[in-house]
């Protein structure tokens, strides 16, 4: 079998021309090699796998062709193919990861002094050059703020802000974006063409979804399926080297779930997705994606109640999905899901009888609403998954203060945490503030709470009990469930 290595080679774009996607970068080389504007360093930076050491070798071919400077090197000469192959004397590959120190650069400065033995310009390309040390940078600067006139720097990198200021200010930056789903199709039917393999557009389309705007993973992944396939790529050859669980299953599943059969799709689930090997996570994606396009077409076939029902899977999914990834149980929080859809009642029933209760409550009791707020629990949950997400340390500590939801308000307590973990707290306002917002929240500091709020709370929890609505309530969910919840709160 050929090594993905030479076959990505092979299809790498050789041209301005043949690069697809990057046009404002494209462009503004090619206008300056045609107005002569060349300057002597150059910044790529962009996420991997977009094509920035392609585009490097492509505009020190055009240099170096010998019709050069010239905006369609020729391909044919000595230059541009000893430049394709990698081993032309004046274009200098390095790659900083490896090379970090002050030692490479310095052998770097002499070398740069030697004018060019076969082209018309020394082009050193410098990969991942964020990685160089800061001696390292120093001593390049040297050369950067006096270089030879037969000297051109590409530098490319997926992270420039680590790049010293006063290099960055020498360089012309480009920012290369990560490709388009359509790019992306395009490039790899054209690799399909040129291969001689046959493919159905709709594959091609989840593998570029797959590599999210990476052109390299994407390329890797057609070259497993090529190698899988006899000739052709199709789109369940696509799902399985991706690890996408089959459609038939996923069918099986939303129809079991549609049914309310908790017997059903929890087998399925076990059977065929935790047994037989599945990333839950990855599970969830397919699922998601699965339920989208059905939710589409009973939408478009007027099929209202199916598309309700779509569409709320797809939202307990979507937030699942979220959840799932930082869970240390994943396949617990989606068998209780999975329970949750089908045995009980749908959640418009629930909001609407918290709604009654939360009304009844605060009409029969002069006690604070915080012990009654029983779903609030997922808004909460919410809340501090979203803050651990942007900050672990605040996250933690938010998961032992006392935080109370009440009418579009976040209130935090101190309770639970001293007094250095609530100035943190404090001290991170902005970040718990924008979290909050983003959940319709206003934020609140609130002071300490006294120890009355446990009496009270017992009182509470035998006034709420009596409530007709909790009752119902109660009746509808295992009471432990709610009891269980509540304890959680408290703690
Ligand atoms: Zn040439």
């Amino acid at each position: 079998m050929r090594g993905y290595q030479v076959i990505a080679r092979r299809w790498r774009p050789k041209k301005f021309s043949e690069v697809v996607g990057q046009s404002h970068v494209v462009n503004t080389l090619v206008s300056a090699i045609k107005q002569g504007k060349i300057a002597h360093s150059y910044l790529f930076s962009g996420p991997r796998g977009v094509g920035k050491t392609s585009m490097a070798r492509i505009f020190a071919k055009a240099l170096n062709c010998v019709k050069g400077p010239t905006v369609e090197p020729c391909c044919e000469c000595e230059n541009c193919i000893e430049i394709e192959k990698g081993i032309f004397v004046d274009v200098i590959e390095m790659d900083a990861a490896s090379n970090r120190g002050i030692d490479e650069i310095r052998e770097l400065r002499e070398s740069v002094k030697y004018a060019p033995t076969k082209g018309k310009y020394k082009v050193y390309i410098i990969d991942e050059v964020h990685m160089l040390t800061e001696q390292a940078f120093n001593a390049l600067l040297k050369t950067l703020e006096e270089p030879p006139s037969h000297v051109i720097f590409i530098f490319a990198t997926t992270e420039y802000r680590r790049i010293p200021q006063t290099i960055l200010s020498r360089c012309i930056r480009f920012d290369f974006r990560p490709l388009a789903e359509d790019e992306a199709v395009k490039i790899l039917a054209n690799i399909c063409e040129r291969e001689g393999i046959k493919y159905d557009e709709e594959a091609l389309r989840i593998l570029a979804k797959a590599a999210s705007g990476s052109l390299r993973d994407a390329e890797m992944y057609l070259e497993q399926a090529i190698a899988f396939s006899d000739g052709r790529i199709e789109k369940n050859l696509i799902r399985e080297i991706l690890g996408f669980v089959e459609e038939e299953v996923l069918s099986h599943f939303v129809q079991a779930l549609s049914e309310g059969s908790t017997e059903k799709v929890l087998s399925i689930f076990k059977d065929k997705v935790v047994n037989a090997g599945y990333d839950i996570y990855g599970f969830v994606s397919c699922l998601l994606e699965f339920i989208s396009d059905r939710l589409k077409r009973a939408a478009f076939t007027e099929d209202k109640e199916k598309a309700i029902k779509l569409y709320t899977f797809f939202k307990v999914f979507l937030d699942l999905s979220e959840r799932i990834k930082r869970h240390p149980f994943p396949d617990m929080l989606f068998e209780a899901e999975l329970i949750r859809l089908t045995a009980l009642p749908p959640l418009e029933d629930i909001a609407y009888l918290i709604k009654q209760l939360d009304f009844k409550v605060s009409e029969s009791l002069q006690s604070p609403k915080e012990d009654i707020g029983l779903l609030n629990t997922d808004i909460k949950d919410k809340f501090v998954n979203r803050v651990m997400e942007r900050d672990r340390i605040v996250g933690s500590i938010l998961n032992e203060v006392k935080i109370k939801i009440e009418d579009g308000k976040l209130i935090l307590y101190p309770n639970g945490v001293g007094g250095i973990g609530w100035e943190k707290l404090k001290e991170k306002k902005d970040l718990i503030n924008e979290v909050a917002d983003s959940l319709g929240l206003t934020l609140i500091f609130g002071e300490e709470t006294g120890n009355k709020r446990n009496s009270n709370s017992i009182d509470l929890r035998e006034a709420v009990r009596e409530n007709p609505v909790v009752n119902r309530i109660m009746s509808l969910f295992d009471s432990a469930v709610i009891l269980d919840a509540r304890r959680r709160r408290e703690q």
